[in-house]
């Protein structure tokens, strides 16, 4: 489903991000991606997210060289990948209903189709009773629901997890953890760059370890070992 050849980048101020990494994800797999800050975990995901480009290889998402396409085809694949990111980056204006409803206008779903399936994905993520709270309302582990809620609400295919619980109590982290599990479950592939070593160690997937930018490790149902 995603396929990384042989893929190099290198940043303008000459900082070797990846150094030659191939690897590839199969649809349905709950892959995590671990290694040191630094590592080049969150340059993998701007990658497939055409955020970043590749200093050289490809990044395909199925058949498609998401560097190979136009603006225009761009939000295509963006919209078949859900982001939640570590920082949440809710819309402080917006209570928790209007900021998931608000990433389903932005991708030009219609109002009835909003109102049948936002409160249905606020419900999957257990803020059912929350809908109307702001997010300086709610806690850290409740923001980050809300960031996977809006994440999901678009039907991805992929949902990319960038150190999702680095703000979040070990608590609330495994309880982000175990709904990421869900959304798997529920068939989508789930991508996670952590550096938390307990997470990672308990969720017992697929574990891709970065170092310096190349691939060091890619276990079955790895550990974190650095
Ligand atoms: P990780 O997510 O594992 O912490 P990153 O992909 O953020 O790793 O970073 C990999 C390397 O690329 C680091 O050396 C980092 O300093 C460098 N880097 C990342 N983003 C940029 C950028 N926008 N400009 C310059 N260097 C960058």
């Amino acid at each position: 489903m995603i396929y990384y050849d042989n893929v190099f980048k290198k940043y303008p101020n000459n900082a070797v991000a990846l150094d030659g990494v191939t690897f590839s994800v199969e649809p349905n797999e709950f892959v995590s991606l671990v290694g040191k800050s630094g590592a080049g975990k969150s340059t993998l995901i701007k990658l497939l997210l055409a955020e970043e480009k590749p200093s050289a290889g490809h990044v395909y998402l199925e058949s498609l060289d998401v560097h190979t396409l136009s603006r225009d085809e761009l939000p295509f694949i963006r919209r078949r990948i859900g982001t939640v990111f570590q920082d949440f980056r809710l819309l402080a204006s917006k209570n928790a209903y209007e900021n998931v409803a608000f990433a389903m206008e932005a991708a030009g779903r219609t109002n009835e189709e909003i109102e049948a399936d936002v409160p249905q994905v606020l419900s999957l993520v257990g803020l059912q009773d929350k809908a109307h709270h702001f997010p300086h309302q709610l806690s850290g582990g409740e923001k980050q629901r809300v960031g996977i809620a809006r994440a999901i609400v678009n039907r991805p295919d992929i949902v990319v997890a960038d150190e999702p619980t680095g703000n979040l109590d070990p608590q609330n982290a495994w309880d982000i953890i175990k709904l990421l599990g869900k959304i798997n479950e529920l068939g989508t592939t789930v991508m996670l760059a952590t550096h938390d070593k307990m997470i990672i160690d308990a969720i017992g997937r697929r574990v891709v370890t970065l170092e310096n930018g190349k691939i060091i490790r890619d276990e079955k149902r790895g550990k974190y070992v650095l």
